[in-house]
């Protein structure tokens, strides 16, 4: 069951819209983009790739985020950009030109592995290189942080500790779903204090939709690409509708407005939930940043600590 939960074809009592979306009043939605080459993505992550489908996965990478930075451009929406640490060794420009373009900077490790494969202390030194060197090429500091595949869970509820530690402002790390690969169930569906053992940091966690008894990661991937744009649209709508202050955090990857990629040879259902709605993706972006407000992770953080408003707090590494 849980394998399937993340694309399972359940009735969303939501309606199509006839045309397009009306701007929604409501909350605020973050555009987050992960910033990785396609080949670094959990499901190839016992994939041999050969160099030079790598090389052509880098420059790929570089050449939609440039495309995805004209669309934001386009239409005046500004961005947060979690990037793989060494991108910013392979790629400055790109990095230095998300940055001049007025998008923030945050952290995605340094080389995207799952914060499992870590011992605190690993962690702590993959989160400063992959920060230094994103600072390093931007000059501006990094405060924000994105698990590679959401890998902050409780079992490595730890990461709360060392993020805070380390000077990161906010995470966005925790989908409060049941999934095979990721998610906190019981966690809160709106920002939330995550505590560690000693620590909290503010939680943005990834935007959900409540239907039928279940949360569905409604901010991206799969459920982007494949359902139809109501149900994102209804899981902002909830955001808006829920207590307290409202963020719909979303997220893409450069790979999955890329439909000519070379594949890689993933298993069947790994192949269909990574390259499933491909070519819809670009213009339900676009349709998306037309539609609502849209600001950066580290505006949002801001904007929540400075009203001051009570947040639930939930331990990730509570037993
Ligand atoms: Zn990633």
């Amino acid at each position: 069951m849980p394998l399937l939960t993340s694309l399972l074809p359940i009735t969303f009592p939501v309606r199509r819209a006839a045309a397009e979306p009306t701007p929604a009043p409501g909350p605020v939605c973050v555009a987050s983009f992960d910033i990785e080459e396609h080949h670094r993505i959990e499901a190839a992550a016992r994939v041999t790739v050969p160099e030079a489908v790598k090389a052509e996965y880098a420059g790929r990478m570089e050449r939609v985020t440039r495309d995805l930075l004209g669309r934001l451009a386009a239409a005046g929406v500004k961005a947060t950009f979690f990037v793989v640490g060494e991108i910013a060794r392979t790629h400055p420009h790109l990095v230095r030109d998300i940055h001049a373009a007025g998008h923030e900077v945050g952290s995605h490790s340094w080389d995207h592995r799952r914060v499992h494969t870590f011992t605190p202390a690993a962690f702590r030194d993959d989160l400063r290189r992959s920060k230094e060197a994103l600072e390093d090429v931007t000059g501006a500091a990094v405060v924000g942080f994105r698990a590679p595949t959401f890998s902050v869970v409780r079992q490595t509820g730890w990461a709360v500790d060392v993020l805070a530690e380390c000077g990161i402002e906010y995470d966005s790390s925790v989908f409060p779903v049941r999934h095979d690969r990721y998610g906190v169930p019981g966690a809160p569906r709106g920002p939330f204090r995550a505590a560690g053992h000693d620590r909290e940091i503010l939680e943005l966690p990834l935007l959900t939709y409540r239907a039928a008894g279940y949360s569905l990661p409604v901010a991206g991937g799969g459920y982007f690409r494949l359902f139809p744009p109501a149900v994102m649209r209804a899981g902002i709508r909830q955001a808006a509708a829920a207590p307290g202050p409202a963020v719909a955090m979303l997220y893409f990857h450069p790979w999955e407005f890329d439909p000519d990629q070379p594949r890689l040879p993933l298993g069947r259902l790994a192949r269909w939930r990574t390259y499933v709605g491909m070519r819809r993706t670009t213009a339900r972006l676009d349709a998306l940043l037309s539609a609502y407000t849209f600001t950066r992770a580290a505006d949002a953080a801001r904007g929540i600590r400075a009203a001051g408003a009570e947040l639930p707090r939930y331990s990730l590494v509570a037993a």
